[in-house]
């Protein structure tokens, strides 16, 4: 491979460069269109949307998951909000403001013209998805209700209580089963996708394993959409679900597939800590609850008072105190940072001193229970099943976790990755939120993809890449057959005694501590020769039950733990390799005297893009970003 491919940015005036783009793209005639498939990976927010406008439009379109029913996505669990441009709240919101939260936000390590076109399209999805009959929070007039997130000064958060997830998914998934009923989407649940097909070096199918019968299938299409979510699961504890995986796209990386600063993953501020060593699970607190909840600690050291004994003066709001702006709407990042610091220091309570206080009551006795049940009801009962205490009368614990992976595969700005005919969407990709995801931009910049941007560019690909249509016994099917096969040979051969489980948590433990909240070049250098280690551990002495037919769920478990040990390689390099700090990525060696990130524009201002090295050895190639619009200045919420 010959570096990046051209990212497809285009030039002049950013305000209007995706409609000069988009009325510029090829267009495919509805009668042939029926003549095409499609298949799509993944029915969460990127994949249904996609998959339901696809079909709308007149293609056939084959849809894949590992669920059981689309519903049960992972996007079903996102709770606080999407952020939408509409200044409803009129407190000066706008298309340009969101674009420059959203770009400033990830530390400039995004392009320009994708923030700004997802800025743009943000209100349209509001309107989308009212249309289907999603049941947003209103306002007693009527209007829609909206309330703020971290690192931004305006109220633009839509919400549905704090289920917005599974409203927007019940919505997608509404749209894509009007299709399956039509016959225009084949929906086949219950696939795990192991390979990806690629003939005359474009791709053209995937190869998946039935769960429930064990057999392999290939299937092929004359394009593929990724849209299998992001890889926090690497970390093992991550507030992500609880079979998310990376397989989809690591697979595509193996095949050719650049991956885009995989170092760049997000560690959430407010989950319930962990309980004991064998959790298996971390619950996220939504961000939303930092609108009327307050963070704080004691001030004094080994303080073990209830936290209603403790009066306000000797509280420290260290938040609001470091950064009077932003208070407790400073980003993750910086807010995953400061937390980690003063529980590092001694000043957390809880067990092992690993928590901080996220307290409701000033605004309980300003706004009253009533309101506050109202807007964050079902999380706070959440709260209370899995930790015993009542958050109407004890402060929530909370602290950090590891929650969203900006880095995945790259795609240029038609969400096409270097693979041809292969485009990502959602989490899986690697896009707009550079270093760091503003909260409630993830489902923005999902259903920007499937509903608008992928309908058209994937369209304009089919239309100037006419390719005969293979059919599933094709060599290069057969041979992808042949190969995942072999690998699930290599992993039901070992007969070891240690479960996947049990490898996949220490890899956990491992990437936590090298590459999690704050990472150096040591710590990243120990991590890659103990991941080997444990990597030849797994490969000698992981236990998987034998069964070739029918369902199998350690064999699962352990195509995935196999596919984080390589992808956690490519994380640690990635990290070592980047010599700066920028959002989430907070290398300790790079900051400034009051430990904000500093980053290094001169030679890191660009996406790493690495390739899969045959002889194990990944390259690293890079894409420069420019900016015109808005200069890079110092991120500060001070
Ligand atoms: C607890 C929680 C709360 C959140 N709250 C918010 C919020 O309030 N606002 C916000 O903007 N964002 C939020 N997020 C982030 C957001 O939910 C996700 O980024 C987003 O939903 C991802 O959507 P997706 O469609 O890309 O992937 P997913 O919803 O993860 O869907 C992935 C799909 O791919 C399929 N799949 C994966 N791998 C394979 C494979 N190998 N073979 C076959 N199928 C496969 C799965 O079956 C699934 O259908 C939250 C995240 C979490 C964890």
């Amino acid at each position: 491979m010959n570096g990046v491919p051209d990212p497809r940015v285009p030039g002049g005036d950013i305000a209007a460069a995706w409609q000069r783009r988009r009325e510029s793209l090829p267009l495919i005639s509805p009668l042939r269109k029926k003549s095409l498939q499609l298949l799509v990976v993944g029915t969460g927010l990127a994949g249904s949307s996609a998959a339901a406008t696809l079909a709308e439009q007149g293609y056939r379109v084959k849809v894949l998951s590992f669920h059981d029913s689309p519903r049960r996505a992972h996007s079903v669990a996102a709770q606080g909000g999407i952020n939408a441009a509409r200044s409803v709240a009129v407190d000066g919101d706008s298309v340009s403001r969101l674009f420059a939260d959203t770009l400033r936000g990830g530390d400039f390590r995004a392009r320009e013209a994708g923030c700004h076109r997802l800025a743009e399209i943000s209100s349209s999805i509001i309107d989308t998805c009212v249309a289907q009959g999603v049941p947003f929070a209103r306002e007693y007039g009527g209007t829609l209700a909206t309330r703020s997130f971290g690192g931004s000064l305006v109220s633009r958060t839509f919400y549905a209580r704090g289920q917005t997830g599974q409203q927007l998914l019940y919505g997608a998934y509404q749209a894509l089963m009007r299709q399956v009923e039509l016959g225009g989407i084949e929906l086949l649940t219950r696939r795990d996708l192991l390979d990806l097909i690629i003939v005359d070096g474009v791709a053209r199918g995937v190869v998946c394993r039935n769960l429930l019968s064990g057999e392999l299938e290939a299937h092929t299409a004359d394009a593929v959409l990724l849209a299998s979510g992001g890889y926090s699961n690497v970390y093992f504890l991550s507030t992500n679900a609880l079979k998310s995986n990376a397989s989809a796209i690591w697979q595509a990386h193996r095949k050719g597939a650049l991956f885009a600063n995989p170092c760049f993953t997000q560690i959430h501020p407010t989950c319930i800590p962990s309980g004991d060593a064998y959790q298996s699970k971390l619950t996220l607190m939504s961000e939303s609850l930092r609108n009327d909840g307050r963070v704080w600690l004691p001030l004094a050291l080994g303080d073990h008072r209830q936290p209603s004994e403790i009066p306000a003066e000797e509280r420290d709001y260290f938040l609001e105190r470091q950064y009077p702006a932003y208070g407790n709407m400073v980003p993750r990042d910086v807010a995953s940072r400061r937390a980690r610091e003063l529980c590092n220091a001694g000043q957390g309570v809880g067990p092992g001193n690993r928590s901080v206080y996220l307290d409701l009551q000033d605004a309980i006795e300003r706004q009253g229970k009533d309101v506050i049940a109202a807007r964050y009801g079902n999380l706070l009962q959440m709260y209370e099943r899995i930790s015993g205490d009542d958050p109407f009368t004890t402060p929530m614990r909370i602290y950090p976790a590891p929650h969203y992976t900006m880095g995945g595969l790259w795609v240029d700005y038609h969400l096409m990755s270097s693979v041809p005919g292969l485009f990502v969407l959602g989490e899986a990709n690697y896009s707009e939120h550079g270093a760091n995801r503003l909260g409630a931009s993830a489902l923005m910049q999902g259903l920007a993809d499937g509903y608008f941007i992928a309908p058209a560019t994937v369209t304009a690909w089919l239309a100037g890449n006419p390719t005969p249509s293979i059919p599933s016994d094709h060599p290069a099917c057969l041979e992808a057959l042949a190969a995942v096969n072999k690998r699930i040979e290599r992993l039901l051969k070992v007969k070891g005694s240690q479960p996947v489980d049990g490898f996949h948590r220490q890899l956990g433990h491992l990437m936590i501590d090298c590459c999690g909240i704050s990472r150096n070049a040591q710590g990243l250098r120990d991590g890659l020769a103990e991941l080997e280690t444990l990597q030849q551990r797994f490969e000698a002495d992981v236990c998987v039950s034998a069964e070739r037919v029918g369902p199998n769920p350690e064999l699962e478990k352990a195509l995935r733990v196999d596919d984080f040990f390589a992808l956690a390689k490519l994380m640690l390099l990635d990290a070592l390799a980047r010599e700066e700090s920028c959002g989430a990525h907070f290398r300790e060696e790079h900051q400034t005297p009051d430990g904000e990130a500093r980053r290094d524009d001169q030679h890191f201002a660009h996406i790493a893009a690495w390739e899969h090295g045959n002889d194990g050895k990944p390259i690293r190639h890079v894409e420069e970003l420019a900016f015109t619009a808005l200069q890079p200045s110092t991120r500060s919420y001070r």
